[in-house]
């Protein structure tokens, strides 16, 4: 029984983690454009809400624990955010774990809408984008807007054209990923084996995908050699064909240099550190 309790702190945790790291991400990308507007600021203020709630539902659980699972509580909390370095291998092994609430709440499924539109009953007419700076869906054009200006429109092209061949809609479910985000997810230890500076999203070089279904959800196991063969066709590279290492939902644009290069490059000190 107490091993539950503590199971659920623990899971509470990991909660409270996520809606901070999510909090974090969408703060930093609102302010980019220098302002953050009504909308927006109401948006974080769910996601404060969110913690808030789950903070309290803590406090409230851990005030009922005895002395002993106090001690074992208090210890667990202050080291399950730091986890083991194993390797260095790119990259997320749980992607559904990263994003999860803006892939399964904020969706809004791809209508497959056949009332209104002219165009939509005429099959000769081709109105799909290959190209252009917008996609079906909202989260993947600010997202995609993260990356490295020579990835943005070979990834807009990927996501608009999977669509169109393959009548697939898929979501960016993670683009760039800042030193400290990485170091976070890197934490969780399920999450990446990657640290920060160590993986292609630290430098706007990479991006996961996911299938979003027609009912809104997130789908994993999305067909992923059709997916990969209309990425890789774009120029990038798929972690789906890595021999050690398998990342169907990852693809990269490494422009020829080694995340060692690149964080030598760009934060020298972490390179220090991990090289
Ligand atoms: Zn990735």
């Amino acid at each position: 029984m107490s091993n539950n309790v503590l199971k659920q702190l623990k899971a509470l945790r990991a909660q409270v983690r996520k809606y901070k790291d999510t909090l974090d991400y969408y703060e930093k990308l609102f302010r980019e454009d220098g302002i953050i507007d009504n909308k927006e600021q109401a948006q974080l203020d769910q996601l404060n809400a969110s913690i808030e709630r789950i903070r309290n539902n803590i406090s409230e659980r851990e005030t009922k624990l005895n002395f002993g699972n106090k001690v074992v509580n208090r210890f667990s909390a202050v080291t399950e955010g730091v986890g083991d370095f194993i390797n260095q291998k790119d990259d997320i092994v749980n992607h559904s774990l990263v994003d999860q609430d803006a892939v399964n709440s904020t969706v809004t499924p791809p209508s497959e809408d056949t009332s209104g539109e002219a165009t939509s009953s005429n099959p000769t007419v081709d109105t799909a984008p290959y190209s252009g700076s917008e996609t079906w869906d909202p989260i993947t054009n600010t997202r995609i807007k993260t990356l490295d200006a020579r990835v943005q429109s070979s990834a807009f092209q990927f996501v608009n054209k999977v669509q169109a061949d393959l009548n697939m809609t898929i979501r960016v479910s993670s683009a760039f990923r800042s030193i400290a985000e990485q170091d976070a997810l890197f934490a969780k230890g399920n999450v990446t084996q990657a640290r920060g500076g160590q993986s292609y999203h630290n430098y706007g070089l990479a991006i996961d995908v996911v299938e979003i279904t027609n009912s809104g959800q997130a789908n994993w196991n999305a067909d992923w050699a059709k997916i990969a063969s209309i990425g890789k066709g774009l120029g990038f590279e798929w972690g789906g064909d890595w021999t050690s290492f398998v990342d169907k939902p990852h693809f990269q644009m490494p422009f020829g240099k080694s995340v060692s290069e690149l964080c030598l490059q760009h934060y020298p000190d972490r390179a220090r550190e991990l090289y």
